[in-house]
């Protein structure tokens, strides 16, 4: 299970996810290598065979008893891959 905080990890669209103003070059480069890098680590896991959750800081932050109850709900379920972000 990946817990990504939505600065950290570059959450697309998302409200909680804003380059800062000042040096802009220097995040956005952070940014990206670390999303970069949960895209490998989440490839190399599948080719493992591993079931994957990726659980968004905003979903904790608006539902977390909603967020906790599909977490629970994917466990006990065949599912491969479940991403659990801010609802719309
Ligand atoms: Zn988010």
């Amino acid at each position: 299970m990946f817990a990504h905080g939505c600065f950290w990890h570059g959450h697309k669209g998302c409200g909680y996810f804003r380059i800062p103003k000042t040096r802009t070059e220097f995040w956005t480069e952070k940014i990206a290598a670390n999303a970069r890098r949960d895209e490998m680590a989440i490839q190399a896991l599948h080719a493992l065979k591993w079931r994957i959750a990726v659980v968004w800081e905003c979903a904790l932050r608006q539902a977390p008893e909603q967020t906790l109850a599909e977490l629970a709900g994917f466990i006990r379920s065949d599912r491969s891959y479940i991403e659990i972000r801010e609802l719309k």
